[in-house]
């Protein structure tokens, strides 16, 4: 029966093809999605494990996983110097993440990942918000660094 388990089709105990989710929730690393579901017809429950995939198109072409763990380390190097805690980090990994996920596209672009990063990451520390945008949106000289304050001191102003 353990591989009946595995598949989501079926209920594992009468064979029933129609089951119902009563609970589904998504791992930490975001990789699976974990679902209670209960069969109308013998009203066992049982749990499914389904993978799920983001895949990320790079600017080269490549496609790969979307992994939260390259976001976080990205975004850590910003932050170098900065007081921001590794639980921070964390958050803001599971925040683009879910964000993009939110999208329900089986894939994004990686420029959608940066994108996604710096909204929260300007909430978390502008500092940190000023540097990864200048290597994400290749800035080239002081003027667009200037532009750049220019936006976040009249966001402030709001
Ligand atoms: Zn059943």
């Amino acid at each position: 029966m353990a591989q009946a388990i595995l598949n989501t089709m079926h209920c594992p105990f009468c064979q029933n093809s129609d089951t119902k989710v009563v609970d589904t929730r998504i791992s930490d690393d975001g990789h699976s999605i974990r679902r209670r579901r209960e069969c109308p017809k013998c009203s066992k429950r049982f749990t499914t494990l389904e993978t799920t995939m983001l895949l990320v198109v790079k600017r080269s072409g490549n496609v790969e996983q979307f992994d939260r763990n390259k976001v976080i380390s990205g975004v850590r190097k910003a932050c170098q110097g900065r007081p921001i805690k590794e639980d921070d980090l964390k958050a803001l990994g599971q925040q683009v993440e879910e964000d993009l996920r939110a999208r329900g596209l089986a894939q994004v672009k990686s420029d959608e990942v940066g994108k996604a990063i710096l909204k929260p990451l300007r909430d978390l520390d502008e500092v940190a918000y000023m540097r990864f945008a200048s290597v994400y949106q290749n800035f080239e000289n002081l003027g667009d660094f200037q532009n750049a304050i220019n936006e976040l001191k009249a966001d402030a102003l709001q």
